[in-house]
């Protein structure tokens, strides 16, 4: 189809609104147009974040020489001619906006040639204004360059982020495209560093294998599978990738990648029963739809669409991806069998004396122990996130899920004013000169620690309390500059996304300052070399991994942007979790290490790690008193 201009009225329902706004989205547009004109092969060079240079380069059909200049017209499009084709659209692009917008705020230089001409074009148009239109020679297909992004919109420059973000945007970008589309080849430079190269050999799983590694390509679930006249073809990942953002739950309608609350709350749902609170899966997959069941004209940049259905798509893909992970493959999820809990019971028996063998029970200091604190970690939801959300005691929250009788309500109110009583504790329990006066009783529901002493029992939190001592022990370091790291020998090896990588590098001092040391180690892979001590007994890989995840959702959560927060993240990822069994000596450990701490009677996120019922209180319960 030549370009025409569209009329009034179409232009009139076009989505409205910005399309340029930073590198990435020129390279989005230019990207999608080289996809609509039939590329089998696409390169994309940036300098500076693609802030002083964008080239991108494709072998597809050209533009013909008479429509060239009219091409950056506004509202001139080959793809559709009127209003009606706006409800059946095949291509990405549709509404005629991106040259015209990308000429008037950058210097651009168009080098084009269709297999039917002899010579090519060279245009060249800045900030809206022709340059230049000659003949030359040229290989079939089509060159962007776009040079001074904002160069005449001083306004616009002052919105610009560094090149580092500015070019990590566009890295997260080149992979999505290379992800929605296997059939074409795309390259990736970056300065001119090689970032990201794909065969386009038409296989979704070797463009996963090549952007996110080994680990990642061995852990997934093919899916291709129809419900109503829904389509999902892709992959999605086993519980064991799953990743404490969302920014890894990726999908496309109709090759085309974009953002959906519909189809979020179907993947989430689908994995509900095989995923920790706040983790999210790994997923890349394409749900297939009838065009005209889809509209694609509701956002300026292209990245929502309006189903006329949402509701059965939701289902749809709920009930395809639930098919999926009940299958076979994912058996292995229950990786922590009662077998690796044996060793435990061999731990040495409870009757040591307070205080001694503390080199056996403690995680950093002790191989053996630091295998049984991992494996516990491996375990067990984590249970504080839970009573965060709800805002409410444990107890409290038992009652609430049952039958919402009168009698239950005045019961858990009653309950509820216990607690908020018994949060204060007689707070000489945790004096050093009473230690021998405390009779640890024992272990209950693999979580609690009750202990006997003066006139009142007290219920310990091992998760709660383990993660405050690391908590504070670690913030004391790091206040003081004095953080100690532990190496890692052979280092562990962690291949990161573009975005990653971007991340990784702009707060390296801060991640240094944690006492992590990273280097690269070639290509997307990175090499942890140590870790902070203090958390030496966490995954060492996923205390690295979800340290960097909450530098990527840095904004999103007040608490988790600053640095308490990632160290609280870092003491919780390697406290001893709940339902874990821990000897009695442990258990000693962690009351002696409470009574160093400043506060040692919460953890990082509020909740209790000690709470009391006394003497008086049971006298009342068995009516000895009343
Ligand atoms: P749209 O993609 O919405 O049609 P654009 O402003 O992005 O609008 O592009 C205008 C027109 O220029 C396209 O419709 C297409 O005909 C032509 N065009 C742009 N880029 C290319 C390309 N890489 N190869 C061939 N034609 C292109
Ligand atoms: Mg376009």
């Amino acid at each position: 189809m030549a370009i025409n201009i569209l009329d009034e009225e179409t232009i009139n329902k076009i989505a409205a609104g910005e399309v340029v706004d930073r590198p990435s989205s020129i390279v989005k547009e230019l990207v999608e147009n080289a996809i609509d004109a039939g590329a089998s092969a696409i390169t994309v060079e940036i300098k500076d974040g693609g802030i002083s240079m964008i080239r991108i380069t494709d072998n597809g059909k050209g533009i013909e020489k008479e429509d060239i200049r009219k091409a950056f017209y506004r509202h001139a499009t080959s793809k559709i001619q009127s209003e009606k084709d706006l409800m059946n659209i095949g291509t990405l692009g549709f509404r005629g906006e991106a040259l015209s917008s990308i000429c008037a705020v950058a210097q651009v230089e168009l080098i084009t040639k269709t297999e039917g001409s002899l010579t090519g074009i060279r245009y060249e148009i800045n900030g809206g204004k022709e340059e230049a239109f000659e003949e030359i020679g040229a290989p079939d297909g089509t060159t962007f360059v776009v040079r001074n992004v904002f160069y005449n919109v001083p306004a616009r420059q002052k919105f610009l982020k560094s090149p580092t973000s500015e070019g990590g945007a566009i890295s997260t970008l080149m992979e999505h495209l290379a992800l929605s589309r296997p059939d074409i080849s795309f390259r990736f430079i970056s300065g001119s560093s090689p970032k990201l190269q794909t065969t386009g050999n038409g296989k979704l799983k070797d463009v996963i294998y090549t952007i996110y590694g080994r680990e990642i390509a061995a852990n997934l679930i093919e899916v291709d599978d129809t419900e109503g006249n829904i389509s999902v073809k892709g992959f999605i990942g086993k519980p064991v990738i799953a990743r404490s953002t969302r920014a890894m739950e990726q999908y496309y309608i109709n090759d085309r990648f974009i953002k959906n609350n519909m189809i979020q709350k179907a993947i989430e749902e689908a994995y509900d029963n095989y995923l920790m609170l706040h983790k999210y899966p790994f997923t890349v997959f394409g749900i297939y739809i009838d065009q005209e069941l889809l509209d694609v004209n509701v956002h300026p940049a292209k990245m929502e669409v309006r189903f006329s259905d949402a509701q059965q798509v939701y289902e749809s893909v709920k009930t395809i991806l639930l098919r999926a992970l009940a299958g076979k493959q994912i058996i292995n999820r229950v990786e922590l069998p009662e077998a690796k809990e044996a060793p435990r019971q061999e731990l040495p028996a409870s009757d040591s004396a307070f205080g001694k063998n503390f080199d056996l029970i403690w995680p950093s200091t002790n191989n053996r122990a630091v295998e049984i604190f991992e494996d516990g970690n491996k375990k067990e939801p984590v249970m504080h996130e839970q009573a965060e959300d709800a805002r409410l005691p444990e107890p409290f929250e038992q009652v609430r899920n049952e039958e919402a009788t009168l009698k239950k309500q005045m019961f858990f109110e009653e309950e509820k004013k216990k607690y908020e009583q018994t949060e204060l504790i007689t707070p000489e329990l945790l004096h050093e000169e009473n230690l021998t006066k405390i009779n640890v009783i024992g272990q209950i529901f693999k979580t609690y620690w009750i202990l006997e002493y003066g006139d009142s029992v007290y219920m310990m939190d091992q998760h709660a309390a383990h993660e405050k001592i690391l908590f504070e022990q670690f913030m004391e370091e790091f206040d003081n500059a004095n953080v100690s790291r532990q190496t890692i020998n052979p280092p562990i090896i962690v291949s990161l996304t573009e975005e990653q990588i971007g991340i990784l590098n702009e707060h390296m001092d801060s991640f240094e300052e944690m006492g992590f040391e990273i280097d690269e180690f070639g290509g997307n892979e990175y090499a942890i070399r140590s870790i902070p001590s203090n958390f030496s007994s966490a995954d060492k890989k996923e205390l690295f991994l979800e340290t960097l995840d909450s530098y990527v959702s840095g904004s999103t959560r007040s608490l988790q942007s600053s640095v308490r927060g990632r160290i609280a993240t870092m003491a919780c990822k390697a406290a001893v979790k709940g339902n874990t069994y821990i000897s009695k000596e442990e258990a000693e450990r962690l009351i002696k290490d409470l009574m160093k701490l400043k506060n040692p009677y919460n953890c990082p996120h509020g909740r209790p790690t000690i709470i009391e019922m006394t003497k008086y209180e049971f006298d009342r319960k068995f009516k000895r008193i009343i």
